[in-house]
């Protein structure tokens, strides 16, 4: 079972990257410049394991328990873990230790609980903004105002290094009205980025998924979060 289900996910590694890099060079920017997140939030520790050794070294998932779980049997390979889902206050001090990235800073109670921790364990971590740009009630996600008031506060959390803001496009959506979202969140992010004045850099637009990441790079997109399309052609397990 293991030689093929390797196969086909390296073989699915190798065509995202390669749509990665034609639609980086449309926006006269190259692939490698594009951070590929796995997500592996649908598949076990092994399949996960398998994606590393496909040569994704960023990996994604959405709730704290599978991340804990996949961060502790992968250990030794030294993955780079992003949180790109909800986290609740109380896991924090369970999710950091293993954690490079936080996409999903949606309240200044959460920004506050992740310095505190921090602190706590002697690191820093790096976060994103997440901004709800389709109005989607279901969507999480702050306003742009909301956004503005973090940034404000930001010198209080300095173990929390703000890089940039993370958003999804609609469900129900097209692929152009998913493209006129994520150039939303770009201009939202520019916005931001005069607001917070030339101490802080948010370079990175986190967005972007299976069926719409090459909309989300030709509107900026530095870092993508692909989960299904990696393990597309294979039973889930
Ligand atoms: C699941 C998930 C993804 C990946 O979605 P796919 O459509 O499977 O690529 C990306 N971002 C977030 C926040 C997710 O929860």
């Amino acid at each position: 079972m293991k030689p093929i289900q390797q196969k086909f996910i390296a073989e699915n590694v190798a065509s995202i990257q390669e749509e990665i890099e034609a639609a980086a060079q449309k926006t006269g920017r190259r692939g490698r410049d594009i951070c590929l997140i796995a997500v592996t939030k649908y598949v076990d520790v092994d399949l996960t394991q398998m994606v590393l050794e496909s040569g994704c070294r960023h990996l994604g998932e959405s709730r704290p328990q599978q991340l804990w779980e996949k961060a502790s049997a992968l250990s030794s390979q030294e993955p780079n873990w992003h949180m790109i889902g909800h986290l609740q206050r109380n896991k924090v001090r369970r999710t950091l230790p293993s954690l490079s990235c936080i996409h999903s800073i949606d309240s200044l109670r959460l920004l506050a609980s992740l310095d505190e921790e921090c602190r706590r364990q002697g690191k820093e971590i790096e976060g994103l903004l997440e901004v709800n740009v389709s109005g989607d009630v279901s969507k999480t996600g702050m306003t742009e105002d909301d956004a503005k008031l973090l940034l404000d506060r930001r010198s209080e959390y300095p173990q929390v290094k703000l890089t940039g803001v993370m958003g999804m496009a609609s469900r129900s959506g097209s692929l152009s009205t998913a493209q006129q979202e994520f150039s939303s969140l770009r201009e939202i992010r520019d916005r931001l980025q005069s607001h917070g004045g030339a101490d802080v850099k948010l370079d990175e637009l986190s967005m972007g998924m299976s069926h719409d990441f090459a909309q989300a790079i030709a509107e900026g997109a530095t870092m993508v979060r692909i989960g299904s399309r990696l393990f597309q052609g294979l039973a889930r397990p």
